[in-house]
């Protein structure tokens, strides 16, 4: 018997088989990633895997029955992944893992487009918490919809392929930072000055050489042989600015991946995986959310302060005959949502006995919140004595900590909100170093551990 608790390295209990488990499962998230920057691209990408996996459309008014596998896409953003078990939900409820999909990034305003000194611009107005002086002078890649009038949609995405453009905004020159490099971090970049270049281009004809905005002109010609659209169809679209490129493999021995959106599409991609792979013969009912709006609070129809989850519950609760309040009562959820890893190079904001570290597995976290575990959902003992059960019992490499030291900052899950609900809830995600910047890093290990603890809690 243990008499003292010492925090594992899954790779360091890896054997060759496990380790080529680990690295293999990397790869099947590193093309989810690549495929799902925006919760519309990975609602796309979740349901072409449902439907791979047999999942069939889900309906607010059909009757479910044991073994029904179904998916709802709310509003094109927003997953519900179910699978119906055969137990009573009335007794033991339903078993939900959330995660959500949309990442910190660049939106345009309404009316983004302007011409300066030679070049196109788009405004833009920021999504999420950024440190806006890391979203200047690299590649950019543009995702999302325009609606054309009359209800068509245009897709757009551009930025991603070798031989696409991408899009850029600028930095000031170290030569002339003088006064730049004085000021506080948060003021070095201004958001009125997120404003990324689009063309340069101007457009020749009679008319564009009169028209002081004869770049602006070409680029408008572009997008309407392109797409259809003119300037003020971008008042009713929902395009971004996303970090362009693909997730990679970091050091020699690739043991880490860096990428865009680690959070928390690394939450999102092992619990959509468990609800695939796991047993056919498991009783339980699973439902796994993809929610929208995490890094903006949560709000609207897509987010998870909406009531729609409570809206598929008791559809199931309707359908299999049980009282849909017992159901939620009884209910258990996996919040899965990255958590600030140990970072030796930003010691002092981190208490280390108290911190998640890479490569030591799914990091289950009791509370979040700051100043005092404000605005938390602070799992009761019981319940983190059986989440500890089940992954202990499958052999599950898994650790705990805090966000960060006390009074440092602090930040919040979306734990909470379905704790709100009557449902015994626990944030259990990967910790990741440089949460929110345009490119975070991740551990293998540690995603692959989260997928275990995902399967054993789907068991
Ligand atoms: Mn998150
Ligand atoms: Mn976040």
């Amino acid at each position: 018997m243990d008499l003292k608790y010492e925090r594992k390295n899954v790779y360091k209990h890896a054997d060759g088989k496990q380790l080529e488990k680990i690295y293999e499962f990397s790869e099947g998230y590193k093309k989810f990633l690549d495929n799902s920057k925006t919760e519309r691209d990975a609602a796309i990408t979740a349901k072409k895997l449902a439907e791979e996996n047999g999942f069939k459309p889900f309906s607010f008014s059909e009757k479910l029955k044991a073994g029904d596998k179904r998916y709802f896409i709310n509003r094109n953003k927003n997953v519900f992944l179910i699978r119906v078990g055969t137990e009573s939900v009335a007794e033991h409820g339903v078993r939900i893992m959330v995660a959500h999909v949309d990442s910190p990034r660049l939106d345009l305003k309404p009316n983004p487009m302007f011409e300066d000194s030679g070049m196109c611009f788009l405004k833009t107005h920021y999504y999420g918490g950024i440190k806006k002086y890391q979203w200047t002078a690299l590649p950019l890649a543009l995702h999302g919809v325009v609606m054309l009038p009359g209800g068509k949609v245009k897709e757009v995405c551009v930025g991603e392929d070798e031989d696409d453009p991408i899009f850029y905004i600028t930095d000031l020159l170290p030569h002339l930072s003088g006064e730049q490099i004085t000021k506080p971090a948060a003021k070095v970049i201004d958001g009125e000055n997120l404003n990324a270049i689009i063309g340069g281009l101007p457009a020749v004809g009679e008319e564009d050489e009169k028209d002081k905005e004869s770049i602006k002109n070409a680029v408008l010609k572009l997008l309407n042989k392109k797409y259809g659209m003119t300037e003020v169809d971008l008042q009713c679209s929902e395009l971004c600015f996303v970090p362009a490129g693909k997730a990679r493999d970091v050091g020699f021995d690739k043991a880490l991946i860096s990428a865009y959106g680690h959070d928390d599409k690394v939450c999102a991609y092992p619990e959509m995986r468990a609800i695939f792979d796991m047993d056919e013969s498991s009783p339980h009912t699973v439902i796994a959310v993809f929610a929208d709006k995490e890094e903006v609070g949560s709000d609207g129809t897509t987010g998870m302060q909406s009531k729609v989850i409570c809206d598929v519950i008791e559809t199931i609760a309707n359908s299999l005959g049980a009282n849909p309040i017992e159901v939620r009562y009884n209910s258990k959820c996996i919040s899965a949502d990255v958590t600030a890893g140990y970072d030796p190079a930003f010691a002092s904001v981190y208490e280390k006995s108290n911190s998640t570290f890479l490569s030591c597995g799914a990091a289950v976290s009791k509370y979040t919140g700051s100043r005092g575990k404000n605005s938390t959902n602070d799992t009761h003992a019981e319940f983190m004595g059986f989440i500890r059960d089940i992954l202990d019992k499958d052999g599950v490499i898994w650790q705990t900590g805090e966000l960060g030291a006390i009074d440092i900052g602090g930040g919040g899950t979306v734990a909470k909100y379905i704790a709100n609900l009557g449902i015994d809830t626990v944030d259990v995600g990967v910790p990741v170093l440089s949460m929110h910047a345009p490119y975070e890093l991740i551990s293998k290990a540690d995603i692959y551990s989260l997928y275990l603890a995902c399967l054993a809690f789907c068991k």
